[in-house]
C-alpha cells in the first residue's frame, strides 16, 4: 500500500464516520433543546413558586406582627384608660372633701364648686377605647384637677388665716384635765386676808405639770417677777398678752415663737402662792381683763364638726 492509499483510506473512513456522526447529531440537538428547555421552564417556574410561597410567608408573618402590635396597643390604651377611670374616681373623692370642708368652714358657696360632677370611674372599659377618646378624657381630668387645686389653694389659705385668727386669741386652758380654784376679780386675799383683786384664774396643777400657751405668739416676758414668782409672758400679737405666774421653772426664752399647745414653763409655786398652781391672766391693749371671756370660746370649726 502506498503512502497515498493509506491517506486516501483514511480520508474515506473518516468522511463516512463524520456522515454518520452528522446524521445522528441532526436529530440529538433537538433533544437536548427540548430537554434544555424543559429543565429551564421547570427550574423557572420552581423557582417561581418558591419566591411566591416566599412572599406570602413573609406578608403573613408581618401582618401578625402588625396584628399584635395592634392589639399590644390596643391593651395599652385600654390600661390607660381603666387608669383614667380611677383618677376620675379620685377627683370624685376629691371634690367631696372640697364640698366637706367648704360646708364645715362655712365659706360662701358659688365661690368653691364642687359639685361638678366628674366622669364615672370605678370598673375599667368593657370595650375598646379610641385614642382620641382617651386623650379627651385626659384632657378633661387634667381641667378637673387644675380647678380642684385651685379651688382647695384658696380654701386652705382662708382656713389657715381662719386658724391663725383662732389661734391668736387665747381661747384654750393653760393646762390640760384642770379646773378652776380661784376665778377672776375681787376675792379675800389667800395670804394676809383683806379684799384684793385677783387679776387673773389659778388654775389646779401639780408642781412639773405643763403649762401650755393658750395661743399663737412669741414669748415677750420670761423671768421672775415679784408676787408672781417665775413668770412667762406671751404676746399674740393682736392686742392679748397672756402671762403665766408662780412656776417651777420656765422652759422658754424671750423671743421665742410659741404655738397654741406648747409648754412654755413647768408649774409651781414661786412667789407669792400658798401650793402648786397655775395663775393664768390676760391683757387686752394693755388692760388686764377676765380670763373666762375668751375660755369659753370654742372654735368655730370644731363646733361645726360636732354639730
Ligand atoms: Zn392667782
Amino acid at each position: 500500500m502506498t503512502y497515498f492509499a493509506i491517506v486516501n483510506k483514511s480520508r474515506a473512513q473518516l468522511a463516512t464516520m463524520l456522515q454518520g456522526a452528522g446524521q445522528q447529531g441532526g436529530r440529538r440537538p433537538v433533544i437536548a433543546i427540548a430537554l434544555l428547555l424543559c429543565a429551564g421552564l421547570a427550574l423557572g417556574a420552581g423557582i417561581g413558586i418558591a419566591d411566591n410561597a416566599l412572599l406570602r410567608a413573609k406578608v403573613q408573618s408581618q401582618q401578625t406582627q402588625l396584628d399584635l402590635a395592634r392589639r399590644d396597643a390596643q391593651r395599652e390604651v385600654n390600661a390607660l384608660a381603666a387608669r383614667l377611670g380611677e383618677l376620675q374616681a379620685e377627683a370624685n373623692r376629691l371634690n367631696a372633701l372640697g364640698e366637706r370642708l367648704t360646708r364645715i368652714g362655712q365659706l360662701q358657696d358659688g365661690e368653691f364648686d364642687f359639685n361638678k360632677p366628674v366622669g364615672v370611674g370605678g370598673a375599667g372599659p368593657v370595650r375598646d377605647m379610641s385614642k382620641a377618646e382617651l386623650d379627651s378624657g385626659l384632657a378633661t381630668l387634667d381641667a378637673q384637677f387644675k380647678a380642684s387645686g385651685d379651688q382647695l389653694s384658696v380654701l386652705e389659705a382662708l382656713l389657715f388665716n381662719r386658724q391663725l385668727d383662732m389661734n391668736a386669741v387665747p381661747s384654750r386652758e393653760p393646762i390640760a384635765n384642770s379646773y378652776i380654784t380661784s376665778g377672776f376679780g375681787g376675792r379675800a386675799d389667800p395670804i394676809v386676808g383683806g379684799k384684793q383683786f385677783h387679776k387673773g384664774i389659778d388654775f389646779e396643777a401639780d408642781v412639773g405639770d405643763p403649762v401650755l400657751a393658750v395661743a399663737d405668739g412669741v414669748v415677750s416676758y420670761s423671768g421672775v417677777r415679784s408676787g408672781y414668782g417665775n413668770v412667762i409672758e406671751i404676746d399674740h400679737g393682736n392686742g392679748y398678752v397672756t402671762r403665766y405666774a408662780h412656776n417651777s421653772r420656765l422652759t422658754r426664752k424671750v423671743g421665742e415663737l410659741v404655738r397654741a399647745g406648747q409648754e412654755v414653763a413647768k408649774a409651781g409655786s414661786t412667789g407669792r402662792s400658798t401650793g402648786a398652781h397655775v395663775h393664768f391672766e390676760v391683757w387686752e391693749r394693755g388692760r388686764v381683763v377676765n380670763p373666762r371671756n375668751f375660755l369659753s370660746q370654742q372654735s368655730p370649726l370644731q363646733l361645726k364638726i360636732k354639730g
